[in-house]
């Protein structure tokens, strides 16, 4: 261990913080509530400052260098988000409050639908969902409800392509429905045979994410939703890869009938180590009804002497709340700030500089690591980490030698359709100078490779810790602080 936990610095009888008195009068706490022994760690305020900061430096972060983790988007969060949220009249504000004590509150919700809206082509947009894959399985208990409505009983079916994020197969089984696996094609596509060969009546839907995690637009993509609809389905986005079509397409269009968006991935909120998240969905005109509530709304137009009055309403066939309140509002001003500060024609050059990126780090790199689907990439691409020449080396190993030369390491092992993947997603906020220093690192990676494969299987050597036994820690979890007296 290389740093000591908080409760082992503790030394008894340290000043304590002074707390202030009590402003409001002391009640007797019900019985069986309180304990005796209640062992805190006594330290200096600075002390327990510089015990936190400290470990936070142990940690890789965005703001510290390159990030190219796959299918996360993690791009740099402008700082002007953070104090957008910490804004008291945001962050002070109470989610009990009367709607009319929080008109701007309501009113920032309002408008990041309305333009959630008009960058996906959708009809209506629900802020509820708490994250990505939550919005899927709100997105897929909308498309069930829809079906339930009409009485289509027999649609049990939700079609899945092989390249597809894990969250879409826990989603559909956690809905309720069953899920039908389909293969890709050799160029990365979903494969039209095996699509048509599963299109009947039992089909609910089909979850695509576009482009999907090859960092490929599908090719055939009408056709995909042509032949979907034509059986009575709903196509479900994974909408995860948005950042890539900014500006410059929008699946509402396509014929997606509903989408998640996660706002903490395009919309930029840092997201690293598991949240907080937000995955509103978007759905077409025919599902609108269906959406979770609360939503913000306009429930009194304004005139010349009054603005207007903005509410919380719960749409008609509504499949009820997702997520307690109204979602997790400290991602939604983020989002909504950073919207607002890119401006259409920002967010349309966010899709260009995406895609510009990851093309050129693909050409830098497929020489020297073969591409399997090595065609025009989106704002991602998946390169194997593995050589003939160097059979010891895996991807894992190119990831952890990544961390020596400073940058975080791409995705590896997803999509599972590529064998040793490593996953790159550089994003738009990246400078060439960073791409080149990356690209560098990952050719001198493969030279070492085939030079000095155990350089490889034992990173990271520069790193606060190094190679962690990956088995053990999963299969020896230990989850709970043990001070060492209590063994
Ligand atoms: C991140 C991601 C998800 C899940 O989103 P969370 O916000 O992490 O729950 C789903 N699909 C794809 C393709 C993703 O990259």
């Amino acid at each position: 261990m290389a740093e000591p936990l908080i409760y082992e610095l503790s030394r008894a009888g340290c000043p304590p913080f002074p707390l202030p008195d009590p402003d409001v009068p002391l009640s007797e706490l019900p019985q069986g509530l309180t304990r005796e022994d209640l062992p805190l760690p006594e330290l200096p305020e600075s002390e327990v400052v510089r015990h936190f900061v400290r470990l936070s430096q142990l940690n890789y972060a965005v703001d510290i260098g390159f990030y190219p983790l796959g299918s996360c988007t993690m791009k740099y969060n402008p700082k002007i988000n953070e104090d957008a949220a910490r804004l008291p009249g945001f962050a002070f504000t109470h989610p009990l409050q009367d709607p009319e004590t929080v008109q701007g509150n309501l009113l920032l919700m309002y408008e990041l639908q309305e333009w959630l809206k008009e960058i996906g082509g959708f009809a209506g947009v629900s802020l509820q969902p708490a994250a990505g894959a939550h919005g899927e399985l709100t997105g897929i208990l909308i498309i069930r409800a829809y079906h339930l409505h009409r009485g289509d009983k027999q649609r049990t079916k939700i079609l899945i392509p092989d390249s597809a994020h894990g969250t879409n197969p826990a989603t559909t089984s956690m809905a309720g429905f069953t899920m039908v696996k389909l293969p890709s094609d050799e160029r990365g596509n979903v494969d039209l045979e095996s699509l048509r060969a599963e299109c009947d009546d039992t089909v609910a839907g089909l979850m695509l994410t576009n482009p999907n995690t090859l960092g490929l637009f599908e090719e055939h993509l009408q056709e995909v939703i042509d032949l979907v609809h034509g059986c009575g389905g709903l196509v479900y986005g994974d909408g995860a890869n948005l950042n890539a079509l900014l500006g410059v397409v929008r699946p509402g269009d396509l014929g997606f009938d509903v989408l998640h968006y996660n706002l903490h991935k395009t919309f930029s909120t840092p997201h690293g180590g598991g949240g907080p998240g937000s995955g509103p969905v978007g759905v077409c005109e025919r599902l609108v009804d269906f959406l979770p509530g609360p939503i913000a709304a306009k429930v009194e137009e304004g005139d010349d002497e009054m603005p207007p009055l903005f509410g919380l309403i719960m749409p008609a066939k509504s499949i009820g709340r997702v997520k307690a309140f109204q979602g997790h509002f400290g991602v939604i001003v983020r989002a909504y700030t950073y919207i607002r500060m890119q401006g259409a024609a920002g967010l349309r050059a966010v899709a260009d500089h995406a895609v510009l990126n990851a093309n050129y780090l693909r050409v830098r790199l497929h020489d020297t690591y073969h591409v399997p689907y090595d065609r025009i990439c989106m704002h991602e691409f998946v390169a194997e980490g593995r050589w003939d020449d160097a059979p010891q080396v895996r991807a894992l190993d190119i990831a952890k030698r990544l961390m020596d030369y400073g940058f975080h390491p791409p995705t590896n092992y997803f999509p599972l359709i590529v064998h040793e993947a490593l996953m790159i997603e550089p994003t738009e906020t990246e400078t060439k100078e960073t791409l080149d220093a990356f690209a560098r690192a990952m050719l001198k990676i493969a030279e070492e490779a085939r030079r000095d494969p155990e350089l490889l299987k034992s990173a990271p050597h520069e790193t606060p810790f190094g190679r962690v036994d990956e088995v053990r820690a999963a299969k020896q979890l230990i989850l709970r602080y043990q001070p060492e007296s209590q063994g």
